[in-house]
Order: structure tokens, then C-alpha cells, then sequence
């Protein structure tokens, strides 16, 4: 019995820890890969609502650094990921004046050079925003014409969803607004 474990041991493991290690290394950065990326910004009265790189009327506004544009920096992180090049804040840090109240459509542009100039391109998009005010259906298509210019990439693969979550929680209570992300980017050599 023993001999048959380790038959079976020995038939798995080259592929586990082996050979398959050495392929996996010999192909690094080729294929699709994938990337998640996750933002909230806090909700309050006085700040523009920027969503999606557009601006949508709104009694309350997001905070941050930026423009708090929370959905393209959950776009932003999954691209980063995707590239295994950190996240927004260590390419963008918010304690770097230059960042102050920047558009982030600015930053979009800049994530998608940077994973150009590492011989990617984007595939697609997919992203889910979690609000329970101002309703965002009426603007999606606005923002998915804004959003793949700057990946240059076609609104067929920009994805953008809205969602409440049923009261529940921060974005129930409308304290804030939240975002995923999922992108697929692909080696152009
Ligand atoms: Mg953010």
C-alpha cells in the first residue's frame, strides 16, 4: 500500500515542485493575468461627486486627495495588479503635493503607461460600484465612454455595475461609496 502512495506521490509532485516550477519561472509575464483591486472614499457635503470620470449631481461629494474618483481607483488598482506593480498608493502617494485634487482620469492614463511601457495591454474590465445614492444606472454608458479611451481599449470591454447594499453597512447608511475591480491584461510581445 505504502508503494502505491508513493507512486502516486511521485507522479504529482514533478508538477507541483519540480518541472513545474522551472516552466512556470520560464514563462513569467506571458498569457492573460489577472488583477482585483478595492477602494472606499467617505461621502460628505460640499465636494463634487466624481464617478467614473464623470461628474453627476449629487447633495454629497467624495473625500480624498484626489478627485476621490473611488471606481477608477479600484479600476486603477486591478491594473496594477494585474502587472504586479504595487498599488495606487505607492505609484501615486497622496502625501505628494502634485496629487492634490488631481482628475483621476489623469491617473487611469498613467497606469495604463505604465503597464505599456511593460509590453501589456489591457484586455477587459469589470467593476462594481456599491451606492445607494445617487442611482448611477442613467450614467454608465458615460462612463464606460470616458473610461476605455484612457485604456485604450473599446467600451465592449469596459464593464461597470452599480449596486446598493440593501441599507446595510457604510455604503447603506450612505456614509461612503465603494468599488471592485477585476482587470485581464495581456503581453503585446
Ligand atoms: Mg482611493
Amino acid at each position: 500500500m505504502a508503494n502505491i502512495f508513493h507512486s502516486i506521490f511521485r507522479a504529482f509532485s514533478p508538477s507541483l515542485w519540480g518541472r513545474g516550477g522551472a516552466a512556470r519561472s520560464d514563462r513569467a509575464g506571458v498569457g492573460p493575468r489577472i488583477g482585483f483591486g478595492y477602494d472606499v472614499h467617505r461621502l460628505v457635503e460640499g465636494r463634487p461627486l466624481w464617478l467614473g470620470g464623470i461628474l453627476i449631481p449629487h447633495t454629497h461629494g467624495l473625500l480624498g486627495h484626489s478627485d476621490a474618483d473611488v471606481l477608477i481607483h479600484a479600476i486603477c488598482d486591478a491594473l496594477l495588479g494585474a502587472a504586479n506593480l504595487r498599488d495606487i498608493g505607492f505609484q501615486f502617494p497622496d502625501t505628494d503635493e502634485a496629487y492634490r485634487g488631481i482628475d483621476s482620469k489623469i491617473l487611469l492614463r498613467r497606469t495604463a503607461d505604465l503597464l505599456h511601457r511593460r509590453g501589456y495591454r489591457v484586455g477587459n474590465i469589470d467593476a462594481t460600484v456599491c451606492a445607494e445614492h445617487p442611482k448611477l444606472n442613467p450614467h454608465i454608458e458615460e462612463m464606460k465612454a470616458v473610461l476605455a479611451p484612457l485604456m485604450d481599449i473599446t467600451t465592449d470591454d469596459v464593464s461597470l455595475k452599480a449596486t446598493t447594499t440593501e441599507r446595510l453597512g457604510f455604503t447603506g447608511r450612505e456614509e461612503g461609496i465603494s468599488a471592485y475591480a477585476v482587470a485581464l491584461i495581456e503581453k503585446t510581445e
